[in-house]
């Protein structure tokens, strides 16, 4: 095979235990938007479901949709405010909406009410991440008017933190600031005689450091995915001895990219590699040619700041990834063969010297979300470990 991407479903599972055992009951919703931040959103979805997950989080809604038709019969929540000509497929495919306003709280009304579909929606308040949510002065009236619409049923109510994922002192003040305003929201909404349904926040930084923001539910994407957003060691003293309650969470990198050498080529000292003949060989050396450039989604910006390992060992990117290959530079000796794979990232296996996807991200100037969500739908997602490793390690269904 060119390239593939392996999927470690036992990773996954792992990550998905450590959550558990960190949050308790508390309900967890998998976000799965984004294909499963580029890890297979079916079958991410599918995993989740078995192993007691309460509902997923997705961003369109064709992406809810396809998941239903994969047999996922767990809540869906929609987080992006989809455009009103989506609503009959919202509620043909039975998703949760998020309210930010009264118009779009209507137009569901009226369209659930001609289908005769009780829907349920969760009522979104921007506390302070600036981007989807009502105010929160208007969120009372909003939660009034939510309630007060016959056809909706209000199932939660959610806020999203900024920088939740942040030990510096004045982001942590900032995520207080919003749990503030959140409570101060919810607590009104109790007072005027409105349940707000499952209240829920926390996303993977929160779930690191802010205990007092998972509430009913927690919505951890990034950490189930195998990277940490944050190190509790990270935090404040004050901080840290909240969380010393909790064992460190461990997470481990669910994604291994892979491709094959296609070529291996002897090439003279002084002799440049690939466009802009940005490496010339300091040395007579032997170049092994990958099957892997940036469209498959491997960064331009790591040229000859990467590496592939091979057989176990790593070996320097050299020259400029191109669109559809990339080069390796094995040495002057050497007795890798052609045909052989090499690990592009990966991580967390002993021994094996593949770094991770967050490395990669450090190096190109980005966040490992954009990494993983990157890797092109023609690099085949290949699922492994899950029966026989899963089972092994202990762990059932509905964890
Ligand atoms: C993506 C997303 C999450 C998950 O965020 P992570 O940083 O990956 O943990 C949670 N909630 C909402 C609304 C999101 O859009």
């Amino acid at each position: 095979m060119r390239a593939k991407a392996i999927i470690y479903i036992d990773r996954f599972l792992r990550n998905f235990h450590a959550v558990r055992e960190r949050v308790g009951q508390t309900r967890i919703c998998v976000p799965v938007k984004a294909d499963a931040y580029g890890h297979g959103a079916p079958e991410i979805a599918k995993i989740s479901q078995e192993a007691g997950a309460f509902c997923l989080g997705i961003a369109t809604v064709a992406e809810g949709a396809e998941l239903r038709n994969e047999g996922i019969n767990i809540p869906i929540l929609l987080f992006s405010q989809p455009h009103p000509d989506e609503i009959p497929e919202i509620i043909r495919a039975g998703l949760v909406p998020f309210i930010s306003d009264i118009e779009f709280a209507s137009a569901l009304n009226k369209q659930a009410e001609a289908k005769k579909c009780k829907l349920p929606v969760h009522l979104k308040i921007d506390t302070g991440m600036g981007r989807l949510g009502c105010r929160t002065e208007e969120a009372l009236s909003l939660a009034r008017y939510i309630d007060a619409c016959s056809w909706l049923d209000l199932t939660g109510t959610a806020t999203h933190f900024a920088v939740s994922d942040s030990a510096d002192e004045l982001d942590i003040a900032f995520t207080q600031e919003q749990l503030t305003r959140f409570n101060d929201v919810v607590t009104a909404m109790k007072d005027a005689g409105i349940n707000p349904g499952i209240i829920h926040a926390a996303n993977s930084g929160a779930v690191i450091l802010h205990p007092d923001s998972w509430f009913d539910m927690v919505r951890p994407g990034l950490f189930l995915y195998g990277y940490k957003t944050v190190e509790e060691s990270a935090a404040p003293p004050e901080y840290a001895q909240k969380l010393s309650v909790f064992k460190a969470l461990q997470a481990q990198p669910v994604m291994e990219l892979r491709t094959t050498v296609s070529l291996i080529k002897k090439i003279n000292k002084g002799e440049s590699i690939s466009y802009g003949r940005s490496w010339t060989a300091p040395d007579d050396t032997h170049i092994a040619i990958l099957s892997l450039g940036y469209d498959d989604g491997l960064p331009r910006l790591a040229s000859n700041n990467w590496q592939a390992v091979i057989d176990g060992k790593a070996y320097p990117l050299v020259g400029r990834i191109t669109m559809d290959q990339c080069f390796a530079d094995l040495g002057p000796e050497t007795n890798i063969s052609r045909w052989k794979e090499a690990v592009i990232f990966g991580g967390g296996v002993p021994g094996c010297p593949a770094k991770d996807a967050a490395a990669l991200a450090d190096v190109t100037g980005t966040i490992p979300y954009e990494i993983t969500c990157n890797i092109n739908k023609r690099v085949p997602r290949i699922y492994e470990a899950y029966e026989a490793q899963f089972r092994e390690m202990g762990y059932s269904a509905g964890l």
